[in-house]
């Protein structure tokens, strides 16, 4: 696409070993520990606190140039140390970062040793159990550093052993980032649906924690530690997203539970899959709420069809998300005229194009896979869209090209509210409707959306 494509300009993506943060920050009573230099850790906390408004601690074994050339094992052992006094905490994630990977550490026998050297052993329910992921960002982006450091919770935490004692529970586990707000939506509707359940992880309230007289120094929430042990004992594990769910698909082949893969339940034909998959495994109606909410989302589309209609749209951000999003706006009768993964992504291009097929043949969408916002920014300038739709960083597109930005994704840092945003689920859908459509008409208001909006016929008549 663009033609200085021999280097990326801009990275569309963060770095591998946020995405284990993120996943590491949704377990009860734990704390990460980026073995690297202390500039990772610095990046990723401004970048978590800018975009969840929250406290966001993470530690670092604050590599130098001697660690580079000796090895990172004291540094990293002296981290733990620190970081078991001060936090005191039930886990720790280790996520590597590109300097302790280029270096070689053997990371998972530097924890065997301290762990040897400290008398610690690898009891659940009472040592600190130390977790090492492989996350360098050479290798891959936040959307792999999420999935691989779930994988690592989950195998971690399920002993491959352990005798079966079946629990009635479902598990879900998205199988990309999702907002505090879409997590607390998610666990209503299972819960409503199934009734108990286990969410990995769970971000709910450690991203989004209400204020107290006094701060934790681990912020309370997260997904129980009994419980993620005993995911291996639910009669079915439900992955959001398409996209190679490492830890639904440990517990079907370690375990025997039953894996079912849906779609983000971004949308209406997306959620309808969601309640679908939780309906086939608890054998119950979808209740009049949902269904309620699915009549209320049918007629906000229709109210917004007049406005929405051939508006020509360029999505980008994680796979997931971005084919969730495309799917609504053919559903709302838009024009998705851009889709891209700003990750590489094994199927994002085929998936795209057979959801395009099915439900709007005609439209003519550029799909990219795995690029910079230099590359971006010229597809964008060739497709002229109406409106774009990403995170935060797409803000510089946006201004030089005259294009609104509506900001869904992470980070959004210069804005509040993206721990409340939510996408996921019909009431999701209704919210993805308004700031769609709100961000349309201010944009006409502005007189910044050229050429006019597009109407149907029965519109223009
Ligand atoms: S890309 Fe590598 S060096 Fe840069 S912040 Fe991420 S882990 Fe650290």
């Amino acid at each position: 696409m663009t033609e200085r494509n021999y280097v990326t300009v801009n990275p569309c993506v963060m770095c591998q070993p946020m995405g284990s943060v993120l996943a590491f920050k949704g377990v009860e009573n734990s704390m990460v520990l980026m073995h690297g230099s202390q500039g990772c850790s610095t990046y990723m906390r401004l970048h978590l606190a800018h975009h969840f408004r929250e406290p966001v601690d993470i530690a670092s074994s604050a590599l130098s140039e001697r660690g580079a050339v000796y090895g990172g094992s004291e540094n990293l052992k002296k981290g733990l140390k620190n970081v078991i006094e001060r936090y005191n905490p039930k886990v720790i994630g280790v996520a590597t970062t590109c300097m302790a990977e280029t270096i070689g550490d053997d990371v998972p026998s530097i924890i065997k040793e301290f762990r040897e050297e400290n008398g610690i052993g690898d009891d659940i329910s009472k040592d600190v159990l130390i977790i090492p992921v492989s996350t360098p960002s050479y290798n891959g982006s936040h959307v792999n550093g999420y999935i691989k450091a779930l994988d690592a919770i989950v195998r971690h935490m399920t002993k491959e052993t352990q005798e079966k004692t079946p629990n009635g529970k479902v598990n879900i586990i998205p199988g990309e980032h999702l907002s505090p707000a879409d997590i607390r939506e998610l666990k209503q509707t299972v819960s409503d649906m199934v009734g108990p359940y286990t969410l990995l992880p769970d971000i709910s309230d450690t991203f989004d924690a209400p204020i107290l007289d006094e701060l934790p120094k681990i912020a309370c929430g997260g997904t129980a530690i009994p419980d993620i042990a005993d995911m291996a004992n639910s009669m079915a594990s439900i992955g959001l997203g398409f996209s190679k769910n490492l830890p639904v698909e440990y517990l079907a082949e370690t375990h025997g539970v039953p894996e079912h893969n849906v779609p983000m339940p971004i949308g209406l034909m997306n959620t309808d899959q969601f309640f679908e998959a939780l309906s086939d495994i608890s054998g119950c109606e979808v209740p009049d709420k949902y269904q309620n909410e699915r009549g209320r989302l049918l007629d906000a589309m229709v109210d917004v069809h007049k406005y929405l209609y051939g508006v020509r749209a360029a999505v980008y951000g994680d796979p997931e998300k971005v084919i969730g999003l495309v799917t609504f706006m053919l559903e709302l009768g838009m024009y998705p005229v851009l889709a891209v993964s700003s990750s590489k992504s094994l199927d994002f291009c085929r998936r795209m194009e057979a959801i395009i097929d099915e439900i709007k043949p005609d439209c003519r969408t550029t799909i990219l896979d795995g690029v910079d916002f230099d590359t971006l920014n010229d597809a964008v300038r060739s497709v002229r869209p109406d409106i774009l739709v990403g995170d935060s960083n797409g803000k510089y597109i946006s201004q030089a090209e005259n294009i609104p930005l509506l900001r869904i994704g992470l980070p959004i840092h210069d804005r509040v509210g993206a721990q409340r945003l939510l996408m996921v689920g019909y009431r999701g859908a209704m919210e993805l409707i308004d700031r769609i459509t709100n961000t349309i008409l201010e944009a006409k208001e502005l007189e910044c959306v050229k050429p006019p909006l597009k109407m149907c016929s029965i519109c223009e008549g």
